[in-house]
Formats: structure tokens, sequence, C-alpha cells
């Protein structure tokens, strides 16, 4: 695209924009521009063009280029109050026109005599696709004289670089590209830079602090991006969002937000009285149907004028942005995940400065509102991309929640009665958090997508969901009796007493396994013939320390100590390190505590440490790598769990080992800390058995280590050779593949050479069908998520050790994980007792 000339509309004095008497065009919020001072009384097109559009009071028109550049005219301040007086248009809306065509006359006389100040702006209103490249500024201009240069952002962009801005190009490794919530990471980022980041690809560009600007670029696995930037820290910027999409944007943390739902494709056709669906959230329920009514909110087109419409749209997005804090803020995780991502939408410039645009033109604050936030759902709509189209729930879940508060209507709290089936043609993320869920036992929605927020908030709440079940979800009156089986798909309209009978005596049977496994979950982890196997859960808050012992946790086998040190700008320092870990052992109520020490690096960036670009950051400086690298963190994080009362509490556990060089090496940062803080206590170092290597050498390790800890996720991954990121290869990453198996048993046979016991606190202590076969190898602590932890001691407690390892040499000799998981499902249901 080459370069746009905009000539002078107007005879009179050009000044820069900053110059305009009024904070809205002098911040440039609604683009930036250039203000002429007329002397003359009429307004004629800048350049050739469509005109777009003419404000009712006839006062401001925006026209279009055949590039797609909108040149907005503002003539005078707040002559929108003057209703249209003094003003003739000279030009239909729609018109195309040539360039110098007269657009609008007026009458400079009564103006100056009504309005504070006749300086008009002229403003490139979508500055994200248009730079301005040349300006016009301080002197006396006629009509058609040069005013303005643009370029497409693109090539001013390539331009920049090539005068003395920062480049650099890329591949997009995350595996659903850059869908929400890396677009939400992304912009979060940007914003703590000067410099303006923008990225390029396909020819189109976006800025990178605006999340709807980057979903709208499509930018899909593979895809090579272009980022460019100038300005003093430019060069910083460039490079930490550059580390930021390499490391995949955290969407590997993302995981670990909620469980992934389970999406079960309708397939066969369903039978009278049966409507099938897409799995949410698995489970089986029975109950009452209850619909929640979508509420439409009518707005006027038309606005009561520029100053009290951007006023009220500025105080409606205040009122939902603190809103989302405060829920976010009390919220569990899945919760904070959708609503953080919620606000980075709300906080987008290019969002924002649509809508202004809007209500620069003349429309009412809730109409601008309503048509920016549809010209995104278009854009996304349009690109063919599961995710991203399921992303535009939440965009309209935004334009609920800032038209309710622009109706000025309150919203009553909805409290469906006890069980209650939710039916809904669509539900918004907020309609759901804001009911009262207590009474719902699951619900089904006819729109939606399985990996949709909503999807991932019901299988948070533990309650069975189906999306996509089609219209014929509202046509079901309510308190009709359903049952939700959203296991296979399904939800049964009014069924028959037999069928009803089968669904309850299932509801039950599940119901009473849990409530014997929670009722029995404080008794200790001991198998049938009376051996013992400690059952920890893994931890990476305090909340999650509560929930733990709540649980029945013995301990807690891994705390992940990451939790403190990403998402911020500095590491947290000793003292602040300290009073964590010491609320996280009181919560223990003196259970051991086994910390982790940081494991950051591969797919955890802490941007404050500068991690240098790597080709291939899981094999790269991760996990003990890094605290070696910098060793003061290290000394800090120890000196912090030493001084946690009572000394012995907390064991310590280095991740991703590789030799004993770095045990030996963390040993002596350990033994100089002690020295220090004159701890003669003996502290337990142990290591955690993440790859091939501390695998093969365990008998090294476990003569100098305390004990050692299986970090399955990460062994299989390094010993499989598949990413554990990639969504591609997560039905094959099973960390009960034989070669896995194989490096179990290595470990459990050299720490049984020494006397050391072999914990795991990888996903696969969680996996039921693991179990039997972890303790025939040799394992003696499970670590699991605390809400599997009651389920794990049931099970552990009807295995016999004979048994087990009986099972596991089988297993070792499997040809597959899936042969391996068909022997663990035979011995479970059949062969114990
Ligand atoms: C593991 O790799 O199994 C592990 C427990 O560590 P993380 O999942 O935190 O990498
Ligand atoms: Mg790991």
């Amino acid at each position: 695209m080459g370069q746009i000339v905009l000539v002078s509309p107007l005879d009179g004095w050009v000044a820069p924009l900053t110059e305009t008497p009024d904070p809205v065009f002098a911040g440039r919020m609604l683009g930036d521009g250039v203000a002429i001072d007329p002397v003359g009384s009429r307004l004629h097109a800048p350049c050739a063009g469509r005109v777009a559009s003419i404000h009712r009071a006839r006062h401001a028109v925006t026209l279009v280029t055949p590039e797609g550049a909108e040149i907005l005219m503002h003539v005078g301040l707040d002559t929108v109050a003057l209703g249209g007086e003094g003003f003739e248009v000279l030009v239909e809306e729609g018109a195309v026109v040539a360039e110098g065509q007269p657009l609008l006359a007026f009458d400079l006389d009564r103006l100056a005599r009504s309005v504070p100040s006749l300086m008009t702006p002229v403003i490139v209103a979508n500055g994200e696709a248009f730079a301005i490249e040349r300006r016009e500024t301080g002197r006396r201009i006629k009509v058609g004289d040069p005013l303005m240069i643009l370029k497409g952002a693109t090539v001013a962009a390539t331009e920049a670089v090539a005068a003395g801005g920062v480049s650099r190009t890329l591949v997009v490794p995350l595996p659903h590209g850059v869908h929400a919530r890396p677009a939400a990471r992304i912009s979060d980022a940007a914003r703590r830079f000067a410099a303006e980041v923008r990225v390029l690809a396909f020819n189109r560009s976006a800025s990178a602090r605006s999340p709807v600007g980057l979903m709208s670029l499509a930018i899909r696995h593979g895809d090579e991006i272009t980022l460019t930037a100038s300005g003093p820290d430019a060069e910083a910027a460039v490079a930490a969002l550059a580390r930021l999409i390499e490391d995949g944007a955290g969407e590997e943390a993302e995981a670990t937000v909620a469980e992934a739902p389970v999406a079960a494709t309708p397939q066969a056709p369903a039978e009278v009285g049966v409507l099938r669906g897409v799995t949410a959230a698995p489970g089986l329920a029975i109950g009452k149907a209850f619909r929640l009514a979508a509420r439409t909110i009518a707005v006027a087109k038309d606005g009561r004028g520029l100053a009290q419409e951007q006023a009220a749209l500025a105080e409606a997005v205040d009122i939902v942005r603190g809103r989302i804090e405060a829920a976010a803020a009390g919220g569990d995780k899945a919760r904070r995940g959708i609503l953080g991502a919620h606000l980075a939408f709300l906080e987008d410039p290019e969002l924002t400065a649509a809508a202004r645009r809007a209500v620069a033109e003349g429309r009412s604050a809730g109409f601008a509102w309503r048509a920016a936030i549809g010209g995104y759902v278009d854009a996304l709509k349009a690109m063919g991309d599961r995710r991203l189209a399921e992303r535009v729930d939440d965009l309209l879940d935004l334009e609920h929640q800032v038209l309710v508060i622009l109706s000025g209507e309150a919203e009553a709290t909805i409290a469906p009665p006890p069980g209650s089936i939710l039916l809904a043609e669509d539900l918004l993320p907020s309609q759901l958090m804001g009911l009262d869920s207590a009474g719902l036992a699951g619900l089904c929605v006819g729109r939606g997508g399985p990996t949709s927020h909503v999807a991932i908030l019901a299988a948070a709440l533990g309650l069975p969901a189906l999306v996509a079940a089609g219209a014929g979800v509202t046509a079901i009156a309510d308190g009709t009796s359903l049952i939700l089986d959203a296991d296979n798909g399904l939800l049964r309209v009014a069924p028959d007493a037999a069928a009803l009978e089968t669904a309850q005596s299932a509801i039950a049977a599940r119901h009473e396994r849990r409530a014997a496994a929670r009722a029995a979950a404080h008794e200790p982890g001991r198998m049938a013939d009376g051996g013992r196997i400690e059952v920890f859960a893994n931890v990476g808050s305090l909340a999650d320390a509560v929930a733990a012992t709540v649980s029945g946790a013995e301990g807690c086998g891994l705390l992940r100590t990451e939790f403190l040190f990403l998402d911020r700008e500095t590491p947290p320092d000793e003292d602040e390190q300290h009073r964590q870990y010491q609320a996280i052992a009181s919560a223990l109520e003196g259970r051991p505590l086994i910390v982790r020490t940081l494991d950051v690096g591969g797919d955890k960036d802490a941007p404050y440490l500068a991690l240098p670009g790597e080709e291939n950051p899981a094999l790269g400086l991760r996990g003990v790598r890094v605290s070696l690298w910098r060793p003061q963190l290290l000394r800090a994080q120890l000196r912090a769990i030493l001084r946690v009362k009572p000394i012995g509490q907390c064991r310590i556990m280095i991740p991703m080992v590789s030799g004993l060089d770095e045990l030996r090496a963390v040993r002596a940062v350990l033994d100089e800390a002690r020295r220090d803080l004159g701890v003669v206590e003996r502290v337990e170092l142990g290591v955690m058995v993440e790859t091939p290597a501390a695998a093969l050498t365990a008998d090294l390790l476990a003569a100098e280590a305390d004990f050692l800890s299986i970090g399955t996720n990460d062994l299989t991954q390094y010993t499989l050779a598949m990413d554990r990121g990639n969504a591609e290869l997560a039905p094959r990453i099973d960390a009960l593949h034989p070669a896995v198996l194989r490096l179990i048993a290595q470990t459990t046979q050299g720490a049984r050479r020494h006397g050391r016991w072999v914990g795991v606190c990888g996903g696969l202590a969680a996996d039921p069908a693991a179990a039997a076969i972890l303790i025939g190898l040799g394992v003696t602590e499970l670590s699991a998520t605390a809400s599997a932890v009651p389920e794990i001691k049931a099970l552990v407690r009807r295995l016999k050790r004979d048994a087990c390892e009986a099972l596991a040499e089988r297993a070792l000799l499997q040809p597959s994980a899936e042969a391996v998981r068909a022997m663990a499902q035979t011995f479970l249901t059949g062969a114990i007792s």
C-alpha cells in the first residue's frame, strides 16, 4: 500500500492536535491528526473517498479513502449542541466524492458566537491501520494545500525499522495460535513498555497492546510474524514479547487453570426425547428444567452530546472493570483466568477507541459500545477458527455488562431451586458466575463449544455440562424432568420411570463411592496388607495448602514455588518468600512440606530474569540450571525455607536435575546458608527425577540425596521426546508408556541400594489406573492434586503389595501404554482382593 495524501479541507491555521482545547481530541482518544482554526466557511473533501457518516447535528463528517483510512473532521468544539443550526450539508451519506469537493457549509460568525472554539480536528480514526508519516502544523493553510501523508501501518512499521527501530521475525509455536488468553498475556506484557510494539502478519498489523487487534490477525500455529518497535526501550520490548510468544505465551500454565473439558462429538441422531450435545464437563445428574431467558437491552441510536455520552461510556466501563477485578480477587483459578481475559478485552485500546469514534459521530454510548463489540465479533466469526469463534461469548459478555450499567437497571441475582438443570440457548460466563449456583445439578446450553469459558467454569464448579445441544433446549418447559448424562453427551427429556431408576442407582453408586472415600480421607494411607503408602498433595498456593489439609493429604509432596515468582516485575525477596512458606507450613499443621526450589525457564518465564532467548527452551536454561545461573536467587530462597518453623517440617527438592554435580552445587549453597543462619538441625535435600539422565543414574543421586521424587510430566516428555504442551500429541503422551515405567523401575532400584524412599509428584500420581503399578515398582509416596487424595487413598486401601508387584512386572513387558492401561483396568475391576 502506498502513500495517501490528504489536503486541507479548510482555509485556516493548522496546529498540532494537542493544541485543541478539548481533552478528548487533544489526548488523541479518537485518533491522531491535526487541528485547523478555520477562516473560511466551507469544509471540503481532503481526498477522494466515500462519505461514511454525517452527524445528525451536521457538524462532523467521516470520509473513508479507497485504501480504508477513516478521516474524521469535526467542525468546532461542542458544536453538537447547536443541533445543526448554522450548518448546511452539501453531500449525502454514502456518496462518493472527489478531492476538494465541498461537504459542509457553515456560518462562521454564528459558530464563533455560540461555541467555545472553532478549532476543527482532522483525524485518522483508524490509526491502528494507518500511520501519519508527515503533517503540516503552525502555518496558514488553504483548501487543497498538502496537509498530511498517511501510510498503511505495515509499510510504516517496516520503514520505522529501517529508520532505526527494532524488528524480529519469529514462528508462532502456540498450538492454537494467538487466541484470547495468549493475546491477553501478550498485550499485558506490551503495556509494560513505553515503546509501541506492532505485530505484523500477512501484511496486516495490530498494536501488541490490543488483545482484540491481535486476535483479529488470526495468527495460527506455525505462522511467521514480525514484531516491530521504536522508542527508548524498543529493544527490550521486542525481546520480551518474542520470548513470551516463543515460550508459548503461558499456554502451558493455562492448562492448569481448569481441567480440560472432554469433548464428546455428537454422532448418531438423537432418539425422540433425547438431545445430543458436546460434553463440556462430565458427570450424570437428574433434575428439573430451569430456563434462563435471554435478556435483550435496547439502546438509542443517537447520543445526547459528545461529552455526556463519552462520560457515560467511560463510567460504565470503569464500573464493569471494578466488578471484574473484585470478582477475580475472590475467585478460584478458573475464574481468575477467565476474568483476566475479560479485563484485557475491556482495556483493549482499539476496542475502546472504536466505541469513542462512534460516540464522536453522534451515537449514544450504548449504541457505540454495541457497534464496536459487533465489529470484532463479526471479525472473529469470519475467521473460521472454532477457538476464536468461542471467544465471541466473552466479547458479548462485556457488551452485555456495559449495556446493563448504561441502562441503569440493576440485575437481580438468580437463584435456581435445588435440583435444577439450567437450560439456556446461550450462556455468558458472567451470567453463570453471577447466579447462585447452589441449587444447580447441571447445565445444558444450546450453543457454545467445549473450550468456551462457560465450559471451564462448569468443570470448576463440578457441574456436569453439555454445550452445542441445539435450539431444542429452549423448547423444554420449565419444571420438565431431565436426565443430564454429560458423560455420553445426552440430555433425556421427560424420561420414563425405568430410565430414571437406572440413572438414580448409577448416581447413588457414585455418591456412595465418593462419600466413603471422603469419610475415610483422614485415615493414614495404608494398603490392605498393612503396607504404608503416604498420600500427599501438590500445592501451588496457600489456598491449595488449606484444601490439601481438608482433603486428608498427609503432607505436601510438591510445593510449586513458581507461584511466587511469575507474573511480576521483580523477584520476591527473602522475607516475602519466608512469610509465604511459613503460612503454607502452618496451614499444613505440622505435616511434611516438600518445597521445590524455583522451577522457571522452559514454559515458565519470569521476564525480570532476562533468560537468554533459546532455540529450544525445554532443553535449555530451566529448573536447577536457572538457580545455579543466578545463585543469589537460590541463596535467598534456601534461606527463606530454612527460616520456616518448626525446622525440619520443610524438606527441599531440586527440579530438573540431570547430574550429580547439580545436587552437590545446591548442597554447597544450602550448607553455607545453614551456617549463616545457625541451623544445626538436619534438613532433607531431595532430587526430582524428571530427566532420563536422573532416572538412569538414580543410584548415584540416591547416594547423596535424601529422597527422590519422580516428576512424571517432564520425565514422560523427555523420554518420549513429545512436548507436553503439544495438543496434537496429547493423546499419545501417556506416562504409562512402558519406557517411562522402566525408568521408574530403574529409579526405585537405584534408591533402594541406598535406602532412600521414592515418591511420584507428577500427574501420574493422581491417575487411579497407575497407583497399583507405581506401588508395585517400589514407590512409597504419591503426591496428587488435593481433590484426588480421598479416592487415591481409598484405592490404596484395596491393594496388596504382592499383587501390585506382579502387576508391575507384567506392565514393564507390555508393548504400549494402551496395553498397560487395559491391563491395569482389568486388574482394578477384577483381580483386587
Ligand atoms: C513434573 O514434571 O512431573 C512435575 C511435577 O513438575 P511440573 O509439572 O511443575 O513441571
Ligand atoms: Mg517438571
